[in-house]
């Protein structure tokens, strides 16, 4: 991935005639504003017949605030959708083919699978679980809509997939994406995040249930999860699973107690947030304080 760069700096125009792969596309459209910015740029040229639009007018155009997003989204359109040219930026020939195929519908025609039972219980009620992909998004729920997982993955990486292995990719890609924002790196961009373990005040229904969360100001990429996630990808919470011979990344991620049954989290101070947890296996319980970092503790009273 390019880290942003200076907007003055005035690029090759030479158009490259080698057609780009769909699943290349996608990957760089997967974020609605590079779409937008495609499609203003297209508008433009069609009125102005190609001439580039300068940085501040094509933000306006896309209607941006942010001016860093808006510029880092349009770097990573750079080079195969659009050029820098002297007076601002034009679409290349495979930004002009992508929003003509955009247009026509072949890069938005969203696969579906499912829904269907996986081999796995809901942990609250010990029905199957259902998953199901749609618009983008795999979500698993169980047979009572209990909801157990959710996460977003491009139509591209599941051309051939089955449901089980959709599920799989997006649970694997879960995994990384916590791992780095926990480790204060945009999953998305790699820019610094400040990842957060936040109680919701508002939420007495059940008492307060605390929760992971990463959003970035770079581009725009939020993590929303429960705090047990945060025990995902522990390596000590990894050691005791292992242990008992129930290695956790051969598990799914909304199976392990500590991830969707509530009894197992309390908060124990709110400001700042420090949350305990108990991850029970067999008769053996392992204690644990999370903080508001999301950095895992063992306690001292095991
Ligand atoms: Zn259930
Ligand atoms: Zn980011």
């Amino acid at each position: 991935m390019r880290p942003p760069a200076d907007d003055t700096e005035q690029g090759d125009d030479s158009d490259e005639s080698t057609r780009i792969d769909p699943a290349e596309a996608f990957a760089a459209l997967s974020d609605p504003l590079r779409v937008d910015i495609l499609r203003a740029l297209s508008t433009v040229h069609r009125e102005s017949g190609r001439e580039p639009v300068g940085f501040a007018a094509l933000r306006r155009r896309v209607d941006v605030r942010d001016s860093g997003r808006f510029r880092y989204h349009l770097n990573e359109l750079r080079d195969h959708f659009v050029r820098n040219v002297e007076g601002g930026y034009r679409l290349t020939n495979t930004g002009l083919e992508v929003v003509a195929a955009m247009i026509a519908g072949t890069y938005t025609d969203r696969a579906s699978l499912g829904p269907g039972a996986l081999d796995s219980d809901c942990p609250v009620c010990h029905s199957p679980a259902v998953a199901v992909y749609e618009n983008g998004r795999c979500t698993v729920t169980c047979e009572r809509d209990h909801p157990l997982f959710g996460w977003t993955l491009p139509p591209a990486t599941t051309a051939d997939a089955t449901l089980s292995e959709v599920v799989s990719l997006a649970e694997l890609f879960a995994r990384q994406a916590i791992e780095r924002g926990l480790a204060g790196v945009c999953p998305k961009c790699s820019t610094p995040v400040d990842p957060a373990v936040v109680v919701d005040p508002d939420d007495t229904t059940d008492g307060p249930t605390p929760g992971l969360r990463v959003a970035c100001d770079t581009c725009g990429a939020r993590l929303v999860g429960p705090v047990g996630f945060c025990l995902l990808v522990d390596p000590v919470v990894a050691a005791f699973y292992r242990r008992h011979d129930r290695p956790l990344d051969e598990r799914h991620v909304w199976e392990p107690a500590f991830v969707t049954d509530d009894d197992t989290v309390s908060v124990a101070e709110t400001d700042p947030v420090r949350v305990d947890v108990t991850v029970s296996l067999d008769d053996e319980s392992l204690a644990v304080t999370v903080d508001d970092e999301g950095t895992v503790f063992v306690r001292d009273d095991n």
